[in-house]
């Protein structure tokens, strides 16, 4: 292929003449994707933190630069090269999702008009489509309720933040949290960057929340102290989905005595909304006062996409913040619509954009049938796990997430598996803590699975390696921890000088 003809890097994204100038970039991007990928040939390099492939040398900052083509040449493929590419079939350690190509094109839009989503005048149309959307997906989780509202944030650890903030806000004193240790571990961090004592966390020995346990530790906290209970859809480490409508009903019940809350974290469960076949898992959603959804996960969505649903904008109230240049007064009485209330942060990308692309492209239905494909998936691995005498699966999934392990092996042994691929670059398998038959916490495999293409071989493939894997011998743990090389591999300092 012939060198593409130089391309003055001070060129803008933006304008009539974006698209002429992206366009050959793009050309470039695409094709350093491609070799990337093909060199990589998995779903991660193989070789550890310390291959070649991991890492990505060339100077940072040239004197000169070395132009359009080259830095993104190479640094593209660089990344593609060394990437852990959830797209791969045997990528399935996290909630970490496949994008759609039709979701990753909207958002090179988004990135080349650059809209901000802190005032009107720097996004007229992105606010609008935010409203639609917005309104629309919070009705989707709060169908009866008044005036269903959602934010755009980046994930569910700023919804979790925005979920207890608005609690606290809501309330006359500082409410308690009440969460099982199946909850995610931000709703921890929120109630500490929020000055909130310590979550009341319940033990959760069934991989959900007992209502029952729910209820006698709200009413053992002091008389009228508010409390917000955070109940789970979907949890992280099993998929597990808490009894939203008795947990509804514990809250309902203890609002008699104090005020009370119910915030559903829903990032990982939320989109079995878009689905008739799932959706009954998620009964009691509608009564949360408020609902983190994650759209980065089941939704398929280039990072980030995290909303935060509450059942009327009125909640939202206590958001409401004033900065002469973003929302004036009289702009605002004028009609110009007031952004400012609807995030914590200021200059805020069009995430939206990428979103209501996918929902126009796929519809409700095309979203139902990826969520439907990745549990058809999750269930027919558990099958191939339980028939397989080898294998011990830990219990039927209830969403997407496969917990399973070599059968008579123990906990160091499942690490070293897990590590073992990793470091052939054939599979990437998460870990979690859970149950085993005999009520003992024990250490599995898991298996999250997102990825709708994924095919019947794969999953067949992927437990043929585990099985291997997991016939070797065990070699000895690493010795000491060693930080990974933090400089580029031409800058390398002296293995004493590093940190
Ligand atoms: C992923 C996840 C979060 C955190 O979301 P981010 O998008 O990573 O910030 C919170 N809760 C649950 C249940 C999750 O699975």
């Amino acid at each position: 292929m012939s060198a593409p003809t130089p391309l003055d890097p001070t060129l803008l994204a933006g304008g009539c003449a974006g698209p002429a100038a992206l366009r050959p970039l793009l050309e470039t991007v695409l094709t350093a994707l491609a070799d990337g990928a093909a060199e990589r040939c998995g779903p991660l390099p193989a070789g550890g933190p310390d291959a070649p492939e991991a890492h990505v040398g060339g100077t940072v900052l040239p004197e000169r630069g070395t132009g359009a083509h080259e830095a993104l040449g190479a640094l593209v493929h660089a990344l593609a090269r060394g990437a852990a590419d959830p797209a791969d079939p045997h990528c399935v350690a996290h909630l970490h999702t496949p994008p759609l190509a039709v979701a990753a094109a909207a958002d090179l839009a988004a990135s080349a008009l650059n809209p901000s989503l802190d005032s009107w005048d720097q996004a007229p149309a992105a606010s609008a489509l935010e409203a639609r959307v917005t309104a629309e997906l919070a009705a989707l989780v709060h169908p009866s309720a008044p005036a269903p509202d959602a934010l755009v944030t980046t994930g569910g650890t700023e919804s979790n933040m925005l979920g207890v903030l608005l609690s606290r806000e809501r309330h006359p004193a500082p409410p308690r949290v009440v969460c099982g240790e199946n909850a995610h571990h931000s709703t921890r961090r929120a109630a500490w960057l929020l000055g909130l004592a310590p979550p009341l966390t319940l033990p959760t020995p069934r991989g959900v929340l007992d209502p029952a346990a729910v209820r006698a530790a709200v009413e053992g906290l002091p008389p009228g102290e508010p409390v917000l209970v955070v109940a789970t859809a979907g949890t992280t480490d099993s998929g597990a989905v808490d009894p939203l409508p008795a947990l509804a009903d514990v809250v309902a019940d203890a609002r008699r005595d104090r005020p009370a809350g119910l915030h559903v974290d829903a990032a990982y469960g939320g989109p079995l909304l878009f689905s008739p076949r799932h959706r009954g898992l998620l009964a009691g959603v509608e009564r949360a006062d408020s609902v983190t959804l994650d759209l980065h996960k089941l939704g398929w969505q280039p990072i980030a996409a995290g909303l935060l649903t509450v059942p009327d904008r009125g909640a939202l109230l206590p958001l409401t913040h004033r900065a002469d240049y973003l929302n004036a007064d009289d702009d605002t009485e004028a009609g110009l619509p007031d952004l400012l209330g609807r995030s914590l942060r200021t200059t805020r990308r069009a995430d939206i954009l990428k979103i209501a692309v996918t929902l126009r492209a796929l519809g409700r239905s095309g979203l139902a049938g990826l969520v439907d494909d990745v549990l058809a998936a999750a269930r027919l691995l558990a099958r191939r796990i339980a028939e397989e005498p080898k294998l011990t699966l830990q219990a039927p999934p209830a969403l997407s997430t496969v917990l399973f392990r070599p059968a008579g092996a123990d906990d160091d042994g499942v690490a070293a598996i897990r590590r073992r691929l990793l470091a052939d670059g054939s599979t990437v398998l998460g870990r979690a803590w859970a149950p085993d038959a005999a009520g003992r916490r024990t250490l599995w495999l898991k298996a999250t699975l997102l990825n709708p293409r994924v095919q019947e071989s794969d999953l067949t493939a992927l437990l043929k390696l585990v099985l291997e894997r997991a016939a070797e011998p065990v070699a000895p743990a690493r010795p000491a921890p060693r930080s990974l090389p933090l400089s580029l591999p031409d800058q390398r300092k002296p293995p004493d000088d590093r940190r």
